[in-house]
């Protein structure tokens, strides 16, 4: 599981642990953007609290979040990303593991400082399709306005307007560090330093992901 704040990193991290790890990246964040874009009911009742910043409601996002994990190719384990959010949803996902006999191994936790945030969204590049993000100063793509992964437009999101990002990190405050300190209180928390390049958060990662693989053996 990663936890972060809006524009700590998660989502470029997630997508390179996926990779190289052969499971499934599970964005809450992603995939109730697919259901917008392709205006499902869910998609239509989460439009109005994802554009002014709020979290969708519990029973919403749980429901989607535990039928992707049932799917057959998240059998052998996932990367959960924005999910949980809240501490009911935190207790929701207990429930499913304990009667799946399944185990959350660990929680990463990007740290960012709240000053840093807002500009690292502001200048946030989003891909159409497959939602991988940019930053034109640290995480350029290739050919300006396109995505380097598929082609795909890139585009500004909505909610990454200041506005928007501001009472997101609100709501991040408020709803979701009692969260990290939830899994800090179970001992399955690692910090990370979300302030270095990406490449160095990546190896801070992988050290905690192999510390993890060597417990298991
Ligand atoms: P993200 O892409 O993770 O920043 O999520 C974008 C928006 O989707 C958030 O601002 C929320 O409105 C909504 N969202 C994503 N994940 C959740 C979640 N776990 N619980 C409630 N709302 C969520």
């Amino acid at each position: 599981m990663l936890l972060g704040p809006v524009g700590s990193g998660k989502g470029t991290q997630a997508r390179r642990i996926s990779a190289r790890y052969g499971i499934p990246h599970i964005a809450s964040g992603d995939l109730l953007r697919q259901h917008r874009q392709h205006d499902t009911d869910l998609g239509r009742r989460a439009e109005s609290y994802m554009e002014r910043g709020a979290l969708v409601p519990d029973e919403l996002v749980i429901t989607m979040i535990l039928e992707r994990m049932r799917m057959p190719d998240a059998a052998h384990g996932v990367l959960l990303d924005g999910f949980p959010r809240t501490l009911a949803q935190a207790q929701a996902l207990d429930h499913e593991l304990l009667s799946e006999g399944r185990e959350l191994k660990l929680a990463l936790y990007l740290e960012v400082p709240v000053e840093d945030l807002i500009d690292r969204a502001a200048n946030r590049w989003t891909c159409r399709t497959c939602q991988a993000t940019y930053n034109y100063r640290v995480n350029p793509p290739r050919r300006e306005g396109v995505c380097d992964l598929d082609g795909g437009q890139l585009v500004q999101r909505d909610d990454d307007r200041m506005d928007v990002v501001s009472e997101r990190i609100n709501v991040y405050i408020r709803d979701t560090v009692p969260v990290v300190e939830y899994y800090r209180e179970r001992g399955i928390l690692r910090e990370i330093d979300g302030t270095r390049d990406i490449d160095r958060v990546d190896q801070d990662i992988q050290a905690e992901l192999s510390g993890l693989q060597e417990a298991r053996a």
